[in-house]
Order: structure tokens, then sequence, then C-alpha cells
């Protein structure tokens, strides 16, 4: 089992610390060579989803990694990493990657009350923190999305089957829930 991770801008390193803790090995994807490395499943970070849509564009990596998603490589989306997942970013133009069936708001609690954390349940799971940083919510679900959390009556976690996304950084806590929960997608993927 290898996870590549997307280290072009953001929290790559905070979500390769879980992995590690979860046993489960790891590679930056910085550049497209990186891409051809086999991998059982891909993190996209938290960070500045413009950016980031721009670096993956520039470095030739976008149409590549819309391809393995499209595929059906797992892959799991943390905020900026769920926007750039997002059939339509309400309040943006630009379309991404746009795999996942869901209408998403960016920088959606305001860019003031922006940051918070909170604990709250996941995929039935009881008592998981979340850290919002700038962070989107889901405003609308396609019929194949599942709403895996919900916080204020705003959905933050959805997983379309092997596509995963929440608008918190569960890499910023010490729990491992939400990475294992997809490090089972990519087992199950594989078997
Ligand atoms: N607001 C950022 C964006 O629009 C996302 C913030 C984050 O990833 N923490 O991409």
């Amino acid at each position: 089992m290898k996870i590549g991770i997307l280290a072009l801008q953001g929290a790559f390193i905070e979500h390769a610390k879980m992995l590690q803790a979860l046993n489960v090995d790891s590679f930056e994807i910085r550049q497209k060579k990186d891409l051809d490395q086999p991998m059982d499943g891909i993190i996209l970070p938290g960070g500045e989803s413009t950016t980031m849509y721009k670096l993956l564009v520039d470095l030739e990596m976008f149409d590549i990694i819309k391809e393995k998603i499209i595929n059906g490589l797992p892959v799991f989306g943390t905020c900026a990493g769920l926007l750039l997942l997002a059939k339509t970013v309400h309040n943006h133009s630009n379309p991404y990657i746009q795999t996942m069936d869901i209408v998403a708001r960016k920088n959606a609690y305001g860019r003031q009350l922006g940051s918070f954390r909170t604990v709250s349940s996941f995929a039935g799971k009881a008592n998981v923190p979340f850290v919002f940083i700038r962070a989107p919510y889901v405003e609308s679900i396609g019929k194949d999305v599942e709403v895996l959390a919900v916080v204020d009556d705003k959905i933050v976690a959805v997983r379309q089957g092997n596509q995963l996304a929440t608008a918190f950084h569960p890499e910023l806590t010490k729990d491992l829930s939400i990475h294992e929960y997809f490090i089972d997608i990519c087992k199950k993927a594989i078997s």
C-alpha cells in the first residue's frame, strides 16, 4: 500500500505524518514524473485551491491526476482539495477536477470567522475533532454522494465511490480515524 500526496503547496507534510502513524507508506508528488510511481490512493491537501490548480496545470499534472481519479484511483481531498474535486464551486467560476457530484462554497464561513475547531461525528463515529481553516462547505450533493459529517446544518464531509472529501483538516489533529477510513477505501479498491 502506497499513497501519493500532492506536495505543491499547503498542508501536505501533516498528511504524511498521519499515514506514517498508520504504518502506511507515502511519497510526495511534486512533479509530473512522480505520477509514474504506482500508487493506491492520492491525497489532495488543504492550501489554496486556485494556486494549486494553476501549479497542476503549469506542471502538466492536472490531466494525469484527473484521469487517474476518473479511472477509480481513491482520492482524499481536504479543504482546498475538496474544492478541487467539486463539480461546481458556487462562488468561483473556474472549474477544477470536477469528479465529485457536489456543489461547494469557497471560504464559506467568511474570512474572519473562517477558522475554528469542533468535535462531531464522522461516518457514525462520535467525537472526531475537526479543524476548519477558511473552509468551504458543501451546499448540495448528487444522488451518488454520501454525507459523512454535518456541522451546524452544513455538510462538511462526503464520499462518492472511491472519492472522499472533507471541508476541514483531519491532518491537523491527532485523531487518525478519517485517514484510517480513507486507507480502508484504498484497501477495498485493491482487493
Ligand atoms: N480557502 C482555501 C481555498 O479557497 C481553502 C483553505 C484551506 O485549504 N485551508 O482554496
